[in-house]
């Protein structure tokens, strides 16, 4: 039998990329059978929508097709995995369904992968020449701090955009976080990584779903799911602080008793009472960041709910005879 070829796509509102994104899986599926002799399956995953994306999807979709609906938008990383737990290709290649992740760039991935059979993924990295300095700087100093003190490497600037093999594929579904930071546990499931250079398309309509803000609230996901460093240096800042203290203490212990300098008291008070109590606060929100994820964790509520799977081409329903 030939070899199997599962594309996974999450979209979320994306009724304006859909037909040309269907065009895309089309000349994708005809390459991959040319160049690779693999069929090709589209798992698309409905995280959600509300403009009637997956009708037009359905519509639109040919060849052997699913079209996984979540009960809700439970977020691209939940809908990521979804895709993972109905695919049994034996190479599976994960994308985006606004066109920003091309045809010609997966195609490498998947020579990559076939070329190199000591290699089990190839994951697309940004090389990133667009963007402002600032923010650059900023995401380097996030994937040095979150990389520190780890037994494995986060690549900076690589996300779902990523293929491997079905053995992958399947280990990662045992990977069954709540609060999911992607980049963090492909990178924790380990399996020998090459990165293959990229720099994304625009978007072929719609906008994209990140703010600022989310963007924020995603990094500190990564670190509550895959640092304590943040916790120890609020330990070491708190152990600073105490010896600073203890410090001043002495000093001033020694000017009462030798020199009979009487101390000002209140302004070195407010400092102290400010800066601790300020840090204690800091702190305290900071150890609730971590209390949160392991409440959510605890909770075991599951990742995703499926409310339904659209088909096309009845003759894939067959269990594959292997
Ligand atoms: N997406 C999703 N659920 C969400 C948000 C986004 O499935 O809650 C999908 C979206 O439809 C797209 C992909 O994830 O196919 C990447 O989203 P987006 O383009 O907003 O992110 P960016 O490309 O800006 O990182
Ligand atoms: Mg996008």
């Amino acid at each position: 039998m030939a070899e199997t070829l599962d594309i996974i796509a999450p979209f979320f509102n994306e009724a304006e990329s859909a037909i040309a994104f269907v065009g895309l899986l089309d000349r994708l599926e005809v390459a991959v059978a040319e160049r690779f002799g693999m069929t090709v399956r589209k798992i698309l995953v409905d995280d959600g929508s509300r403009d009637g994306s997956a009708e037009t999807f359905a519509a639109a979709l040919s060849g052997s097709w699913e079209i996984v609906r979540l009960s809700r938008n439970f977020g691209k990383e939940a809908a990521v995995l979804a895709g993972l737990d109905h695919s049994r290709g034996d190479t599976v290649l994960i994308m985006d369904s606004d066109l920003q992740h091309s045809m010609d760039i997966s195609l490498k991935m998947i020579g990559e992968l076939v070329e190199n059979p000591e290699i089990d993924v190839v994951f697309a990295q940004n090389d990133r020449r667009e963007g402002s300095w600032r923010r650059s700087q900023l995401a380097r100093l996030f994937y040095k701090l979150i990389n520190s003190s780890q037994r494995f490497d986060i690549p900076e600037n690589a996300g779902d955009f990523r293929v491997m093999r079905g053995s992958v594929a399947r280990a990662l579904t045992s990977v069954r976080d709540k609060r999911r930071f992607n980049k963090g546990l492909f990178a924790w499931a380990g399996f020998r990584q090459k990165a293959v250079l990229y720099s994304p398309e625009n978007r072929a309509g719609g906008t994209s779903k990140w703010t600022r803000f989310n963007l924020i609230a995603f990094s500190l996901e990564g670190f509550t799911s895959f640092s304590v460093i943040p916790l120890r240096v609020i330990s070491l800042i708190g152990l600073l602080a105490a010896f600073a203290g203890l410090a001043y203490g002495v000093k001033v212990l020694f000017e009462v008793l030798f020199y009979g300098i009487r101390v000002p008291g209140y302004p070195s008070l407010m400092v102290a009472v400010v800066l601790l109590g300020g840090l204690n606060l800091a702190l305290l929100g900071l150890i609730g960041e971590y209390v949160w994820v392991t409440l959510s964790e605890s909770k075991d509520r599951p990742v995703y709910i499926v409310r339904d799977v659209l088909h096309g081409n009845a003759v894939e329903q067959v269990a594959p005879d292997k």
